[in-house]
């Protein structure tokens, strides 16, 4: 599980780590982006939620996961980005982990209030294949344009200066206490300090962790 901030690098360290451990990236973000994308009766009604900077319901969120963590990709490890975010989304899970052959771990990212604040303004993303540039210290090679697919970049509903303020409340508020709710399970909780780190030592650093948790994780063949 990543934890930590919007804009601590859940994404883009997720993005990075399914490519070492060959584990899917789950990210609810952007599980709800793509319904909201796709205009179903759940996005319709997720769209002014995500705009806002608000959660979206527990209910709604946790039967998504449960539903996709029964995919057989899942079967082997996965990585879960952006759940849990609640209390309740997180005693659902430790309760979903009970019954099964896993050994769950929590990755705490931890970065600095100014850098999370750089981070989330600066931020563009591709609507068509979700790649995160910065506009300073990751531009993409052609301003305003995706380098996979040409897409136009734009600024994430959420990632607008005064929703930003909005989201930071709410993570104090509701979603760092779940850190302590998973370690009161007998959840691992380890934290990394990467602030001062670029994203593939964050991915190797995390790599490194989980193999002196669990033996060698990273993927032993690449296709
Ligand atoms: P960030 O971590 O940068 O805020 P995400 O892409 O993870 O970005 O989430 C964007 C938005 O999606 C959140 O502000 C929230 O509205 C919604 N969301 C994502 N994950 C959850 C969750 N587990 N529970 C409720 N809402 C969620």
């Amino acid at each position: 599980m990543l934890f930590g901030a919007p804009g601590s690098g859940k994404g883009t360290t997720g993005k990075m780590l399914t490519k070492l451990t060959g584990w899917p990236h789950l990210a609810t973000g952007d599980l709800l982006r793509e319904q909201i994308a796709r205009k179903t009766p759940l996005g319709l009604e997720m769209q002014s939620i995500l705009a806002s900077g608000q959660l979206a319901p527990d209910d709604l969120v946790s039967r998504m996961v449960w539903d996709r963590l029964g995919w057989p990709d899942c079967e082997n490890g996965f990585l879960l980005d952006g759940f849990p975010r609640t209390i309740p989304q997180a005693e659902g899970l430790a309760e979903w982990f009970g019954g099964r052959q896993f050994r769950p771990v929590l990755i705490h990212l931890w970065v600095e209030y100014n850098e999370i604040l750089r981070r989330l303004t600066g931020r563009r993303t591709c609507p068509v294949c979700g790649a995160i540039y910065h506009v300073e210290s990751n531009p993409s090679k052609v301003p305003g344009v995706c380098e996979n697919d040409g897409a136009e970049l734009t600024v994430r509903a959420d990632d607008r200066e005064e929703v930003v303020m909005q989201r930071l409340q709410t993570y104090q508020r509701q979603t760092w206490p779940v850190a302590e709710t998973l370690r009161k399970h007998g959840i691992l909780v380890e934290a990394i300090d990467c602030g001062e780190m670029d994203p593939e030592s964050v991915a190797d650093r995390i790599v490194w962790r989980l193999d002196r948790i669990s033996g060698s994780i990273a993927k032993k063949t690449k296709n």
